[in-house]
């Protein structure tokens, strides 16, 4: 049975790539408006869909609905509208000069990639199966698109979107489980566009190989934080709450462990409690309506792991530790006396615990940064410039936020990605209307 339909999916998909491929030349033609007019067109069902979206998202992964609705309705049309506001611009060729000669009209030109693969992750899936796609769409290219197997309702949500805003020669999205993903892998695309663990970004890479398409993956990993003793202790719990329990920890760049020194631990933790309290319910259990489930049964056990192995080397809890399996639910965590050798310091945690370690020096923390895979986003709280400068100079990550977590994520301007393990390119704004482009170098010699 599943033979049968990974047959039929299979020559679905070869039969969109083909239609794609053909119809890639009459959609790299498009003006600035033509394309401004398709992504209007997606904002506008997004918009008429948005209450839909929301409850898809909803029985995917149970999470409350503010969040639901900032992070998936919201990111994604102030990223579209953030498009049609600088299109015109983005597009334009960009005069260069000659280094041979003075009277040359040498220009370099943002041309479309071609046939694009978008792959997304469960986390936030619509959004981050939306905010590439209309990135591509910018761009001029045409894209098939396959959200997580995790997320089904919402993998549904988004091919009813897909299909009422354009033709499937120009977008397509595809439904169904990793095979899916797997035989999408096989054609020679373009460009793919990956958003997920490092270990798949591995196998999206190889597969790339084979037809030498180029990638962007959009990874995970282990995202320090750093404060300063300088810094507004309250302050600092308050915006590293909000990024790390935000949808329980799963988010890609949320802050997954601290270094702080010893004398301001106390509180930090102090403060940091505070919040975490907000999510409880009676103080005992985490209230469902406030916080987010983690995902499935095997991360659950999966955090779990990582957090009983800390005990078991010697880690404290000072506050949290409640796991619920039957909901899902794991509270607000934090642990202190951990040391490096233990899991948790090494895989990425991906859920709400956060452990807190202490530092003498920065340069020692800069060390232990430098010695470890290279983070998607690193932050620094500081009031002093020296200490920012060094981290931000002497160290290397995706991102810096300095003095808080999580917000570059949603700042237009920059470019959002990581490094090697973190990931290869990046996006929003302008990088992603680029990474979806290829960048065309044009020689014109002078006529005389
Ligand atoms: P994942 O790697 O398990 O899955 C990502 C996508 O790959 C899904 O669509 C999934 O169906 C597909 N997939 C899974 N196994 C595959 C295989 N063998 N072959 C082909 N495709 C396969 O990641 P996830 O669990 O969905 O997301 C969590 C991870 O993603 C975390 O590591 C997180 O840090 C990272 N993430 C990164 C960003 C970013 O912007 N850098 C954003 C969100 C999540």
């Amino acid at each position: 049975m599943s033979i049968e339909i990974t047959t039929n999916v299979k020559q679905d998909i070869e039969r969109v790539f083909a239609l794609q491929k053909k119809h890639q030349w009459t959609v790299r033609r498009t003006t600035a408006a033509e394309r401004k007019a398709k992504l209007q067109r997606l904002m506008d069902v997004i918009q008429a869909h948005e209450d839909d979206i929301v409850e898809a998202v909803r029985q995917d992964v149970r999470k409350p609905h503010k969040e639901i609705k900032a992070a998936e309705v919201v990111g994604t049309i102030r990223s579209i509208q953030h498009t049609l506001d600088h299109l015109e611009d983005w597009m334009a060729p960009v005069p260069v000069g000659s280094s041979l000669y003075p009277t040359s009209e040498n220009f370099v030109m943002y041309e479309p990639k071609g046939v694009c693969l978008i792959l997304g992750p469960w986390n936030y899936p619509f959004s981050l199966a939306m905010i590439p796609l209309a990135a591509a769409v910018s761009a001029g290219n045409c894209a098939m698109v396959k959200l997580s197997d995790l997320t089904p309702e919402t993998s549904r949500i988004a091919a009813n979107i897909v299909r009422e805003a354009f033709d499937e020669r120009e977008v397509a999205v595809f439904e169904g489980e990793v095979e899916v993903a797997t035989a999408l892998l096989e054609q020679p695309f373009d460009h793919i566009f990956f958003t997920g663990s490092t270990n798949v970004g591995r196998i999206v890479m190889t597969a790339a190989a084979k037809h030498l398409s180029s990638v962007t993956l959009e990874l995970g990993g282990k995202s320090p934080t750093i404060i300063d003793h300088d810094f507004d202790m309250a302050e600092a719990a308050k915006r590293i709450a909000i990024g790390k329990f935000m949808n329980a920890g799963q988010t890609c760049i949320a802050p997954d462990y601290v270094f702080i020194r010893k004398e301001d631990e106390d509180a930090f933790i102090g403060h940091l409690k505070g919040f975490a309290d907000s999510y409880l319910k009676d103080g005992a259990a985490v209230d469902p309506e406030k916080f987010t489930q983690i995902v499935n049964e095997r991360n659950f056990n999966r955090v779990k792991g990582l957090y009983d192995d800390a005990l078991d080397k010697g880690a404290e809890v000072v506050f949290g530790g409640i796991f619920d399996p039957a909901e899902r639910l794991i509270a607000p965590t934090v642990l202190r006396h951990v040391t490096p050798d233990m899991k948790i310091m090494q895989e990425e945690i991906f859920a709400p615990i956060l452990p807190v370690m202490n530092y003498e020096t920065l340069d020692d923390v800069i060390t232990y940064v430098n010695e470890r895979d290279k983070p998607l986003a690193l932050y620094i709280f500081s009031q002093n410039q020296d200490v920012i400068d060094r981290v931000v100079n002497q160290t290397t990550s995706g991102n810096v936020s300095v003095n808080n977590v999580v917000i570059h994520y949603s700042d237009l301007q920059l470019p959002f990605g990581g490094v090697n393990t973190s990931g290869i390119g990046s996006y929003h704004g302008v990088y992603g209307f680029r990474e979806f482009s290829h960048e065309k170098g044009v020689y014109v010699q002078p006529k005389k």
